[in-house]
């Protein structure tokens, strides 16, 4: 087995470059020199001709510091297989059959004891699994058992993991719709442009102005009942979305309930009462009333990002 480093640290990466030093002092060693190498000066060059040649592509970040891992994902055209820490893609992407992982998915700090023991669990697979199937050939000499995973990774992870995915994905879910959305605001010497340019102006303007009143609750054996006095004042209600929310719970999407205009409140500009339900199989207190603006075809938060929150 040959193991290669590449890599280069920052400037300022002291300790980077410190493990840099360990790694090339190591390599010298005489017991280490037939089977491990550094190769310095890390750029495209080198990583193309390193996830060309390369059998297994390792990569053991601290979770959860691995921000992607593409270098895991050129390997992949390449007929290379992943052995590595289960953060970043390969926590996505990681299931038995196209590779190997490491860790357990949860995060454990700059614990030494931790990574003793991912250390150890690298050398264990290395030894009982990667080095054997690897070596392990048939009377043609091809190693069945190392194709097989080859395959698995090549079919099951480059139609999901490539530049051709993300970039048709970019393609269809974003500039598609934005050259559509060009074309809508343009049409008619741009009046759709100017009325959004105007619903934000008055968003702008007028949003401090935006005042909650009284509000009121109930809960019963149908769930909690809210109902809230909000005065737009110069805003038109039209202009803005009222609705109840609630933070997702044990990681399940957030609840988003938008609040129907009731009656106009006597004597006010634009004041309504809000009304909403909710089911009871959560407290009433996990629901807070906000209002953020709301147009046609604009999208927000992006193209305006007030929000007022009831306290
Ligand atoms: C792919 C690539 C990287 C990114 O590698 P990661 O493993 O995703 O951090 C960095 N530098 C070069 C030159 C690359 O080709």
């Amino acid at each position: 087995m040959q193991l290669l480093v590449a890599g280069k640290a920052h400037p300022e990466d002291k300790a980077g470059q410190a493990m840099i030093q360990q790694w090339t002092s190591f390599v010298r060693l005489p017991q280490a020199r037939q089977h491990a190498a550094f190769l310095s000066d890390s750029d495209m060059l080198l990583t193309a001709r390193l996830v060309q040649g390369v059998d297994v592509w390792i990569n053991t970040p601290r979770r959860p510091w691995e921000a992607c891992g593409t270098s895991g994902m050129k390997v992949l055209v390449n007929g290379g297989i992943n052995l590595s820490e289960l953060d970043g893609w390969w926590a996505e992407a990681y299931r038995p059959g196209v590779g190997w992982a490491l860790g357990n998915g949860k995060e454990h700090g700059d614990d030494p004891a931790w990574d003793a023991a991912e250390a150890e669990a690298l050398y264990k697979l290395l030894e009982d699994e990667v080095v054997p199937e690897f070596y392990t050939r048939d009377g043609s000499g091809i190693p069945r058992a190392w194709v097989a995973r080859m395959r698995e990774s090549m079919a099951l992870l480059t139609p999901l993991f490539s530049g051709n995915r993300s970039v048709r994905e970019y393609v269809e879910r974003y500039y598609i719709p934005l050259a559509a959305a060009y074309t809508e605001r343009a049409a008619d010497k741009g009046a759709a442009a100017a009325r959004m340019v105007k619903w934000r102006r008055d968003i702008e303007r007028k949003w401090t102005d935006i005042r909650f009143g009284e509000m009121k609750t109930k809960s019963g054996p149908d769930g909690h009942w809210f109902e809230v006095q909000v005065y737009l004042n110069g805003i038109e209600p039209g202009a803005v979305r009222v609705a109840l929310y609630a933070e997702g719970a044990d990681g399940a999407p957030c609840e988003d309930r938008e609040m129907a205009p009731g009656p106009k409140l006597v004597g006010a500009e634009n004041g309504y009462v809000y009304t909403a339900r909710a089911p009871g199989d959560r407290p009433m207190s996990d629901y807070t009333v906000r209002i953020v603006p709301l147009c046609e075809g604009a999208a927000i938060p992006m193209e305006a990002s007030r929000i007022l929150w009831q306290r």
